[in-house]
């Protein structure tokens, strides 16, 4: 699973809005958003599968910005940078291969 190109480029947007430009650490201005998403999970969590769910328990999906120079990674509840009706997950499929689904109107 990996974050659409469209939602990328939108969290790239914001990253610069929220004046994100350099790393704080090094100063590097190489500041890169990663394409796959960082699952963290709160409120508990099963070892057994066989155990029932606590109600609590729950999985935000984080976009995480990493400095490549210095590797300084910062991250953001990715549903806080897109709009709540967007599609931001791909999964399966090539980024080619989304690319024709979005031209073909499929996505
Ligand atoms: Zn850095």
């Amino acid at each position: 699973m990996r974050f659409r190109k469209t939602a990328l480029q939108t969290m790239v947007l914001r990253v610069h809005e929220l004046g994100l430009s350099t790393c704080p650490i090094c100063k590097s201005n190489e500041l890169q958003v990663a394409r796959h998403p960082v699952l963290l999970h709160t409120g508990g969590m099963r070892h057994d599968s066989n155990q029932p769910k606590d109600p609590d328990e729950n999985v935000i999906f984080m976009v995480r910005i990493e400095c490549p120079d210095c590797g300084y990674s910062l991250l953001f509840n990715a549903e806080r940078f897109v709009k709540s009706s967007e599609k931001i997950f791909i999964n399966g499929l090539t980024e080619e291969e989304e690319a024709e689904q979005e031209r073909s109107g499929a996505l």
